[in-house]
């Protein structure tokens, strides 16, 4: 996966949002329909093996070293602002580099790699003045991720590999001010970020992706919206789509920078039909598993967790070890806290392999898809 979290991103910059809207493609509606048919793949799956998820996209982008002009490829050469660092762009303008790196997960074992559009949204955008491009940039990394998992599942049958659309929290927040003077401010309501996330859902479902992954949520309120526009896109096209939920705990006291508390994380969002819920980013493996605890022992759906390579060293820089990394998630494997095991933050291949190497040695935790929640 995509995470910030080490460059000082989501909550130093604040910008106005765009709310032009974006219309799906409807020539790829009847295919949509298929989607009920993943839901039950991938349930299946979930019956049958623990799923590993891919680790970190960033860290592995680093290995690439891509230039400003690398960025910019042919297409922004001139464009007006620098967008190195604009990973997302990538899909774009280096997308042999993001299918190399999604294919590396996927003979690593992962089951199912992240789409690069964790900043695809019209407000993560506008720090690039790229808010334009917000459709573009999720159908064409789907696109990508699906190439390669086709390509996999036709080699490998018995283990179909899944593509989950990546969506993150965006560089804002709807239930706090960033204004310690005006407590009372919002830099973005609701309505604002139920639009956005409309369009990059729309667009991740056209370009072909297995699920939806609203992912690093440090403001449960800002996840509303994007569960809000997942269920209307579900009710106007008439498709069902697995939706994975994973938050994040930001401190030491088990909160999100919101400030709930893992249970209280889970009861707010247990009204929505969900495929698993979970926890990434912020921890390592070793500090998560209170968390992980507290959630496994109170909810029937699968359970998800990819936490960082440990915590930052004083670089900001993660050095767990794929072994390090490996035993502590045997902790989880030991007490069946998890269905759905990957990584973040500073993870990579070696870490995935590692893990799911002694993953596959369990069985899975028992989940029953009919019942939501059993808080
Ligand atoms: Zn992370």
């Amino acid at each position: 996966m995509a995470c910030p979290f080490g460059s000082g991103f989501p909550l130093q910059s604040f910008f106005r949002s765009s709310k032009k809207d974006f219309r799906c493609n409807p020539s790829r509606r009847f295919e949509l329909q298929l989607k009920n048919q993943e839901m039950n793949k991938i349930q299946q799956a979930l019956q049958n093996r623990i799923l590993i998820l891919d680790g970190a996209m960033g860290t592995m982008l680093q290995r690439y070293k891509f230039s400003e002009e690398d960025f910019r490829g042919e297409r922004f050469k001139d464009f007006h602002k620098s967008v190195q660092g604009n990973n997302d762009l990538l899909s774009i303008t280096q997308p042999k580099a993001i299918a190399e790196i999604h294919s590396k997960y996927f003979a690593a074992g992962a089951d199912i790699v992240e789409t690069n559009t964790f900043s695809s949204t019209t407000i993560a955008m506008a720090d690039y003045d790229m808010q334009d491009l917000v459709y573009e940039l999720n159908y064409e990394s789907a696109k990508i991720a699906k190439k390669v998992a086709e390509e996999f599942t036709v080699k490998e049958p018995h283990k179909p590999r899944f593509v989950a659309g990546a969506i993150g929290p965006t560089n804002k927040t709807a239930s706090m001010s960033p204004d310690v003077n005006d407590p009372g401010f919002r830099a973005i309501s609701f309505e604002e970020l139920r639009v956005a996330y409309k369009q990059q859902c729309e667009a991740l479902i056209d370009g072909g992706v297995d699920l939806l992954l609203v992912e690093t949520i440090f403001d449960t309120l800002n996840a509303k919206a994007a569960l809000f526009a997942i269920d209307e896109i579900k009710e106007e096209r008439n498709i069902d789509i697995p939706i994975m939920i994973s938050g994040t705990i930001t401190d030491a006291s088990g909160r999100t920078l919101s400030g709930q508390t893992a249970e209280a994380f889970l009861i707010s969002i247990s009204h929505i039909p969900l495929l698993s819920v979970g926890f990434n980013c912020a921890l390592g493996a070793k500090q998560l598993t209170p968390h992980l605890e507290v959630i496994a022992n109170r909810t029937n759906l699968a359970v998800s967790a990819y936490p960082n390579a440990g915590l930052p060293n004083a670089f900001g820089e993660y050095d767990e070890s794929p072994e390090q990394m490996a035993s502590q998630v045997k902790e989880y494997l030991d007490k069946q806290l998890v269905n759905i095991i990957g990584g973040c933050c500073g993870t990579t291949p070696e870490h995935i392999k590692a893990i799911a190497e002694i993953a596959s040695q369990y069985k899975p935790r028992p989940v029953f898809q009919s019942e939501n929640l059993a808080v």
